[in-house]
């Protein structure tokens, strides 16, 4: 258990001069340069990093801090369907190349008060929007505004995205991995996984998200409507991905009810049950 925390401040100490590279998540494949600055690291709440001690039970990839982003040799198939909303998608199971939802529909055309930025004609799948208008209503209501920067990317898209983050990273593949699904491992890929921004900062997508009101009321609301986040701060020796205040993930609200009440992240929680 102390090597473990051991290991967690030291990333964060490190993290202080960490530059990163975000993925851009829209199909257009713009990209944006983010820098981890101290402020950031320090404005993560301890009670996000203290529960780091529920993987000291779990699998070796996530001991070192050199192995948290690393894929495993033995990349498995999801055991549930990718129409599930349960289905874990992770590093270490991955969808197939032909799964596509089937029932995707334009977020902008279906939902109101909420932006798409640059038009973008972002796709989600259609048992989505009902929960996802609510709690749009529900942010507009508390003052909060909120843009979409990505939705559904089919595999072929994840693999140019991940393409050319390996590119921009001068092929450095393990720095690629800290921030970029390879295909078939993104969250995306389901149609059930949004990025979001705000005019906060000018719908941007990147750390300073998290800085936002927009991150904050989703950190403590989206819960209540099905979304949870993927990739929380403090975990990510957990996930093997850098803290994306922006990424959610749509599980339902009786799921994410169940997953709040829990006390798992929503990595943990998937795992317990695929
Ligand atoms: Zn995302």
């Amino acid at each position: 258990m102390s090597k473990i925390i051991s290991t967690i401040i030291a990333f964060f100490l490190s993290a202080n001069t960490y530059t990163v590279v975000y993925m851009q998540e829209s199909g257009e494949e713009t990209e944006q340069t983010t820098i981890i600055t101290e402020d950031i690291v320090q404005k993560i709440p301890k009670e996000k990093i203290s529960p780091i001690k529920a993987v000291s039970g779990n699998p070796a990839e996530t001991t070192t801090k050199s192995s948290w982003w690393s894929y495993p040799s033995n990349i498995k198939q999801v055991t549930r369907s990718g129409d599930d909303l349960l289905v874990l998608v992770n590093k270490e199971y991955q969808l197939p190349s032909t799964y596509a939802p089937t029932d995707l529909v334009s977020i902008c055309n279906n939902v109101t008060n909420v932006r798409c930025v640059n038009n973008t004609n972002f796709l989600i799948r259609n048992i989505v929007i009902s929960d996802l208008q609510e709690m749009v209503n529900a942010a507009t209501n508390d003052g909060i505004d909120l843009s979409i920067r990505s939705a559904y990317r089919s595999y072929t898209t994840q693999q140019s995205t991940y393409n050319y983050w390996l590119s921009m990273n001068g092929g450095n593949v393990g720095a690629t991995d800290q921030v970029s699904a390879r295909p078939g491992h993104s969250q995306h890929q389901l149609g059930t996984a949004i990025d979001f921004s705000s005019g906060e900062i000018n719908d941007g997508l990147s750390g300073t998200f998290a800085s936002t009101k927009a991150s904050k009321w989703l950190a403590d609301n989206a819960w209540k409507y099905g979304f949870v986040i993927g990739y929380p701060a403090g975990y990510e020796s957990v996930t093997g991905y850098m803290y994306e205040s922006w990424h959610y993930r749509y599980i339902g609200k009786t799921n994410a009810q169940d997953m709040v009440n829990s006390g798992m992240i929503l990595e943990l929680y998937l795992r317990s049950l695929n």
